[in-house]
């Protein structure tokens, strides 16, 4: 049977990235994908990674695993993840290929895609590549992992499935496949479960019985969900902790509720306010984020939301780059939100002898 789920503190992070960098060597420049990321990852909790497309969350999240594809590469800072054991692994550092990595990707962390079929092998019947991964990181006889391949797939809510056990991924719809990618990323029971977009191809329907899937294993097996999402309304269902993407960084971090009750940078207010409410219906456009979001090869100066935002400010904004500072509860890299940058003379006068802070760009 399934091992029992691990008592974990969820105080103390379980991954905690600083300073990251993933960049892409490309024929025609450098794509700095991910820039200067800082995010924890607490067991027990799910935290989600929002932003539009291109921003950098699902690089971010394959940087976490080490599966970034060529020409793409971790340039700088650290992913240090703490092992059941205690044992800190910085897996930004570990030799890609090593045993390590290997123990820790697909057993510690498992990832599910948008597209099942990204992870699922088309030829291999479903039950056997389940046992296959149950075997490769358990020492477990053949007949246990089909066991515990049939309990989980009932587990993901898969009809008859000692059956489904002997099907092939095209004799499933999409929404079996889904749950059968789920099945085959928890039965190893990971600490952590990154979902990049699992729900995106899905109707709505399906897409609310897998998000209320992954929500009842997350507390059943107690790990935590890395959940990256371009939609508030998945956020707003699943989220425990939100970290807003925008170009490579993170621009602002809140518990869910901070977010939607006070969201503190532009970029945030925005999404929030392109969203459909009930009662609006009828009154005009929806507001929309002015512009497109910067060609990568082009990152603007300063800020990189200055170009899409009302309130940037001429001389800061397009020269210093914010940076996360504690706000409320939650964290925001925005100058309207930094006292310290507007309003050096306050500053200065409250620590006299002190200069002013250094340009960051
Ligand atoms: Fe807008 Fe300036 Fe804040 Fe950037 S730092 S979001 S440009 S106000």
């Amino acid at each position: 049977m399934p091992q029992t789920p691990m008592q974990t503190d969820p105080n103390t992070p379980m991954i905690e990235i600083r300073g990251l960098k993933t960049h892409f060597f490309t024929d025609d420049g450098l794509v700095k994908a991910v820039e200067g990321v800082d995010l924890d990852i607490h067991p027990d909790r799910t935290l989600c990674l929002l932003g539009e497309s291109g921003c950098g969350k699902s690089i971010l999240a394959r940087s976490i695993l080490r599966i970034v594809d060529a020409p793409g590469r971790i340039t700088g800072g650290s992913i240090l993840y703490r092992a059941a054991d205690g044992r800190m692994v910085d897996l930004a550092r570990a030799r890609p290929g090593s045993r390590e990595l290997r123990e820790i990707r697909g057993g510690d962390i498992a990832m599910i895609f948008q597209e099942p079929m990204s992870s699922l092998g088309p030829i291999q019947k479903i039950g056997r590549q389940i046992t296959e991964t149950i075997r490769l990181h358990r020492d477990v006889s053949k007949a246990e992992a089909r066991e515990e391949a049939i309990d989980m797939l009932a587990r993901v809510g898969i009809p008859r499935p000692a059956e489904r056990f002997e099907a092939y991924p095209f004799e499933l719809s999409g929404g079996m496949r889904q749950r059968a990618m789920i099945a085959m990323a928890l039965s190893c029971q990971p600490r952590l479960l990154i979902a990049d977009e699992p729900t995106t191809a899905l109707d709505v329907t399906t897409q609310a019985q897998i998000l209320d899937l992954i929500a009842e294993l997350r507390e059943e097996f107690r790990m935590a969900v890395l959940l990256i999402t371009h939609d508030l309304g998945v956020v707003a269902e699943t989220a425990d902790d939100v970290a807003v993407m925008y170009m490579g960084k993170i621009v602002e971090k809140s518990d869910v509720y901070g977010l939607f009750e006070a969201p503190k940078h532009p970029y945030t207010r925005a999404l929030l306010e392109s969203v459909p409410r009930i009662g609006q219906i009828g009154r005009g456009r929806l507001p929309a984020i002015r512009g497109m979001v910067p060609h990568p090869l082009a990152r603007p100066s300063g800020c990189t939301f200055r170009t899409r935002c009302d309130h940037a400010m001429a001389g800061l904004c397009d020269q210093r780059e914010p940076r996360l500072k504690p706000q409320g509860a939650g964290e925001v890299a925005c100058f309207l939100h930094d006292d310290e940058v507007r309003h050096p003379a306050k500053r200065n006068a409250a620590r006299p002898g002190q200069d002013t802070e250094s340009a960051d760009a």
